[in-house]
């Protein structure tokens, strides 16, 4: 029997629907959320993903601004905006689009953002905050996969986590969410050995690698839940048959578009699965919800509205 499919795209709605709630009640009590962006060039995927942000902003009733500096910008050019954007007030979250040009020291721009308004969790002073369990902004991606659990209502305590991959922005912050969640967890990555033997022990299994359709049904024990971060995209012809022959719905889209996206699972693995998320349509959606959930969340820790607390739940 087919795994449930666990609808990223309704869980995010949800999430947002919330926190357009609390927004409501924090400006009505004087206090806007302000997210600015920073999106360096004219890298074509940047773009699109910086206009869901800033679109996803103006639905929630939160403040954005975007600020495009050319491809040429210097680290010191950044640095000064980061600054700037660091010492408004009404400036709850900054976030710099990655990647950024080549002559920029991506890691001296990350630093240089004020940890309060970290909205996407990347600074030390937050990595050490999810590390040490107190207050402070978690990764979206991860903290999107731990929503889809819950209000999934699979359950996380004392349950087997295998998380494969161990990026700073997914693999290892979902580890770390997983174990502050009570999970047992095992982290995998190039050089495990025997992965699909790992991968098996799973109750949870999360993919993070950025491998097209690596997770096959050998890796994967009946019965479990899956949760597929990739996002790969296929062009060709033969690849596209292993994984979707026979998908209607696939294959229209893909003779209309030329390509397809797909995650580090292979589609097939829904037959034995006991829950698994689609891509798309699974974590890619809670990723910008998270995104607002931690630029109300940077708003409440910097200026204490005193509304009701969506993001102290968390
Ligand atoms: P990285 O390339 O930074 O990390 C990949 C990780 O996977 C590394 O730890 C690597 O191991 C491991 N890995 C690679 N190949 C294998 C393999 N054959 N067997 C076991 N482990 C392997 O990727 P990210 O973490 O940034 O992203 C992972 C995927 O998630 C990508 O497809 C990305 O597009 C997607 N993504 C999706 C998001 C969403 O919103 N849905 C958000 C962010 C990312 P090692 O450390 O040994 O090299």
């Amino acid at each position: 029997m087919a795994g449930r499919i666990l609808d990223g795209e309704k869980i995010a709605a949800a999430i947002k629907a919330e926190v357009g709630e609390e927004v409501k009640t924090m400006t009505a009590a004087g206090v806007r959320p302000g997210l600015a962006v920073i999106l360096v060039g004219n890298h074509p995927a940047s773009e699109i993903y910086v206009r869901g942000k800033v679109k996803s902003c103006e639905a929630l009733g939160i403040y954005s601004e975007k600020h495009t500096p050319p491809d040429t910008s210097s680290t010191d050019e950044l640095l000064a905006l980061v600054r700037d954007l660091n010492s408004r007030d009404e400036i709850d979250g900054i976030l710099v689009q990655l990647p950024l040009p080549k002559q920029v020291d991506a890691k001296r721009v990350l630093m240089a953002v004020d940890p309060a308004k970290d909205v996407d969790g990347f600074h030390p002073v937050n990595v050490g905050f999810l590390s040490t369990q107190r207050p402070g902004l978690v990764p979206c991606t991860p903290e999107g996969i731990i929503e889809i659990l819950r209000r999934s209502e699979i359950p996380i305590v004392g349950a087997e986590a295998v998380v494969v991959g161990r990026s700073d922005i997914v693999g290892k912050p979902t580890a770390m969410l997983l174990t502050n969640h009570h999970a047992t967890v095992t982290i995998c990555h190039s050089k495990t050995r025997d992965l699909p033997g790992v991968c098996r022990r799973a109750d949870i299994l999360v993919c993070a690698m950025g491998r097209t359709g690596m997770i096959n049904r050998d890796y994967v024990r009946p019965g479990a839940t899956v949760i597929d971060v990739g996002m790969n995209k296929i062009t060709d012809r033969t690849e596209f048959e292993k994984f979707f022959k026979g998908n209607e719905k696939r294959e229209k889209s893909f003779a209309e578009r030329g390509s397809t996206l797909i995650g580090d699972v292979d589609p097939h693995v829904a037959d034995i699965a006991g829950a698994i998320t689609p891509v798309p349509g699974g974590v890619g959606p809670l990723t910008i919800a998270m995104l607002m959930v931690n630029t109300l969340k940077a708003c409440r820790m910097r200026r204490g509205a005193k509304v009701p607390a969506l993001a102290e739940t968390r």
